[in-house]
């Protein structure tokens, strides 16, 4: 089997959230021989009142830590991946797996990345047993520095390395180790991250990720009831959708599937007949649409900084940043005029603790004036084709001018990918209603 023929296939939670789901996971997998490397999620939700397997991890170890009893919490956790073992006829093989886990945690103090991360290594184990491939144990192929730091050029050589011995196999996506051993996870969402990886290590063409959507879509759906599924996106709009909360794929995945040149096709697993989204390089994509999405979060604030002759002070900008760095506060946007400059950032960050933040800011900075503002919203409108096209942004603020929005902050890069507004919180739905009529009527 030539190279080119390999496909990396994940399979996120939802698509795997009982017996018959898991069952039509294993179909997909077996019509196509080039899907050979298969990356699951833990099981997810079938219905928005059910709860996924890793939220239900994360509870046990928690009441760990509070020192209650976790039994109960982690027998809620196990029974959906128990029900698919034995949906799947595969209790027999599987059920000294949970045994075993349920030993391990009852007797022994184990880390919160251990414990989150079994969902994922059961399902993998689970699915290999069903498919009859082999398992391999994402902590074998995946590295983190003993820091907790990612660790990409030595995961791809180390993954690259045992994964050709394999013609196929099943991974766990979500989590690694580090060199001493232990477990660590990404962040959640982390196993989209996980088959990109995969992807590369395997110089996979095409990397597969399914999921319960039709694809990424030119809006949020439950905003925007005519929102239309996007069939090509590059991976710098992904980014940027993703980052501004279009959740259906992490935002840091990309990264891999760029380096390797890897297309990524966004499916639905529950109605595979859907065309689905592919992520490719600019120059695969060939047209560029102004607008392919927006995208948009509420929840952050900005912090107002006023100070005469601002404009004259050379290193004020790196004092504020310093501040702000010092606090542990993360910046989104910082756009300012000759006196004044405003910093966007997550409210979560300074909820509870302006007066600190804004009396050192005093201090340091020798301001005048500042203050911390809650309740703005950011919208990010995307498309390579809005870059050297004249009136994207005159259509985008007449559209929010028409529905009496007020924008609060606008912001454009050089590279002109993106315009982002910030407007108040209250205006955020009618404001991507208001952006998506004007660019998809
Ligand atoms: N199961 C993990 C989570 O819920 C990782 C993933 O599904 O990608 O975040």
């Amino acid at each position: 089997m030539t190279e080119e023929m390999v496909y990396t296939c994940k399979f996120g939670g939802s698509s795997l959230a009982d017996g018959p789901r898991v069952a039509k996971a294993a179909e997909i997998i077996k019509s196509d021989p080039r899907r050979r490397y298969v990356v699951v999620s833990a099981p997810g939700r079938k219905t928005s009142s059910d709860r996924k397997v890793t939220d239900l991890l994360y509870a046990v170890h928690e009441n760990k830590r509070l020192g209650l009893d976790s039994r109960e919490a982690l027998d809620a956790a196990l029974r959906p991946l128990e029900w698919i073992a034995r949906d799947l006829n595969q209790w027999e093989g599987f059920h000294k797996l949970v045994k075993d886990l349920r030993d391990v945690v009852h007797t022994t103090g184990v880390s919160v990345d251990f414990i989150a991360s079994r969902g994922e290594y059961l399902m993998a184990r689970l699915l290999a047993m069903y498919l009859d491939w082999p398992f391999i144990d994402a902590k074998d192929i995946v590295r983190f520095t003993s820091q907790g730091q990612f660790s990409p050029e030595f995961t791809q050589r180390i993954a690259a390395e045992e994964l050709a011995k394999y013609p196929r196999a099943v991974i766990p996506g979500f989590y690694g180790a580090i060199p001493e051993g232990d477990i660590k996870t990404f962040s959640r969402g982390g196993s989209d991250l996980t088959g990109a990886i995969i992807a590369r290590a395997t110089s996979s063409v095409l990397y597969e990720n399914w999921t319960d959507v039709d694809g990424m879509m030119s809006a949020d759906p439950r905003i925007v009831p005519d929102a239309r599924p996007i069939d090509k996106v590059t991976y710098r709009e992904l980014r940027e959708l993703s980052y501004m909360g279009a959740s259906v794929f992490h935002e840091e995945a990309v990264i891999p599937a760029k380096i390797a040149g890897t297309t990524i096709h966004i499916r639905n697993s529950l109605n595979p007949e859907s065309a689905g989204t592919r992520v490719m390089h600019e120059s695969h994509r060939g047209y560029h649409p102004v607008v392919v999405g927006i995208a948009g979060l509420k929840g952050f604030s900005t912090i107002h900084v006023r100070k005469t002759l601002m404009n004259e002070e050379i290193g004020f900008a790196r004092k504020l940043l310093t501040v702000l760095a010092d606090e542990g506060i993360s910046i989104e946007h910082m756009p300012g005029g000759i006196d004044a400059l405003s910093v966007i950032v997550p409210t979560t960050s300074v909820l509870n603790r302006e007066e600190l933040i804004i009396a050192e800011i005093k201090d340091v900075c020798r301001t005048d004036e500042v203050e911390i503002e809650h309740g703005l919203a950011l919208i990010a409108t995307v498309g390579h084709g809005m870059w050297r096209t004249p009136g994207v942004a005159a259509r985008l603020t007449g559209a929010l001018a028409k529905q009496s929005i007020n924008i609060k902050m606008i912001n454009q890069g050089s590279s002109e990918l993106n315009i982002i507004v910030g407007v108040a919180a209250a205006d955020y739905e009618l404001a991507i209603r208001a952006i998506h009529q004007e660019f998809f009527p």
